[in-house]
């Protein structure tokens, strides 16, 4: 099996009337550059990949990217278009490989590009592929921290003078990072893609990605469906896999539902629930953690204040 780290560049447009990007839904961070490295299993270097991209969606260059990036607009101009290069890259992949990326986003825009174009992606649900920068964050002991591949590099002794926010020079460091790293963490601390859901209830598992166990649910066409679904509601002990009794039940927070629950052998467990939508349909992901006693009582605290909120305001309600 062979390790495909990836590094992408996109173009987005610009907000006309501010001139600051656009950072709402919907809006296609369009693929410009495609840079990779073919890593064999023991992480020999086998293969590069390069390619610039012509846009067809956003065929201005934004001069925030262009300066980042050094890509201009007229550089683009005689490229192939993204279906003829992704074809090329696919080919390229070969057949058993893992893909590995810098950070949780190139993976999700290579798929966001590729629905866009009506191109078929070929991987199937679960795709587990390795996120460098989680793992840099977990074996580092600071997990919601999000370091930049420049820092990293640097601490990793791997920085060199090629420039940053190019996608094949940011693949090789990427790669030169990965060599630095213990190997066991790959396997250890996999990332799910949420592009590709189960297509039908067999194939709904848990899966544990070593800090946590995530849980994806089949596409559901109506909401009410979905919520009506037992199995959304389940929480299992990340150690064991047993089914957990609830300490406090599912409550909403306006962003997710949280819940806790324990486990007799191996303690708390704080369950988070996230209702989503794409292309397929109503979806949940569910993301199950050991917890200690303390979130515990954040939990409590933070449930207590949702609760008062809501009879505060419904009390107003009524006197109006
Ligand atoms: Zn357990």
């Amino acid at each position: 099996m062979n390790y495909i780290v990836l590094d992408l560049e996109w173009n987005q447009p610009l907000h006309s009337k501010t001139g600051e990007n656009i950072k709402q839904k919907n809006v296609l961070f369009e693929i410009i550059e495609i840079g990779a490295v073919k890593l064999d299993e023991n992480l020999n270097e086998i293969g590069r990949f390069n390619r610039l991209i012509k846009p067809v969606v956003h065929k201005k260059m934004n001069p925030i990217i262009s300066n980042i990036t050094g890509i201009k607009e007229k550089d683009l101009n005689k490229e192939k278009k993204f279906p003829t290069v992704i074809e090329e890259f696919l080919i390229w992949c070969g057949d058993d490989y893992i893909m590995c990326t810098f950070g949780n986003q190139d993976v999700y825009e290579l798929e966001a590009n590729m629905q866009y174009h009506n191109i078929n992606i070929p991987w199937k649900f679960p795709l587990l592929y390795i996120d460098i920068q989680r793992i840099f964050s977990i074996e580092n002991n600071e997990i919601n921290e999000q370091r930049s591949l420049e820092m990293v590099s640097m601490f990793m002794g791997v920085s060199g003078k090629n420039a940053y926010h190019r996608a094949l020079s940011d693949a090789i460091y990427t790669a030169e990072v990965m060599k630095k790293m213990n190997r066991n963490s790959f396997e250890k601390y996999m990332s799910l893609d949420y592009t590709n859901l189960p297509t039908n209830k067999s194939e709904e598992k848990e899966i544990d990605l070593g800090t946590h166990l995530e849980y994806l649910s089949r596409a559901f066409e109506e909401k009410e469906e979905m919520m009506a679904c037992k199995e959304i509601y389940i929480t299992r002990c990340p150690v064991c896999m047993k089914k957990c009794r609830k300490k406090i039940k599912w409550f909403s927070d306006s962003i997710k539902y949280i819940c806790m629950a324990r486990c007799e052998n191996h303690g708390l467990i704080e369950g988070l629930l996230y209702l989503k939508k794409n292309h397929n349909g109503y979806y949940v992901l569910r993301k199950t953690i050991g917890v200690d006693e303390k979130r515990f009582m954040d939990v409590v605290k933070k449930r207590n204040l949702i609760n008062e909120k809501r009879k505060l305001r419904k009390n107003k309600e009524k006197t109006q």
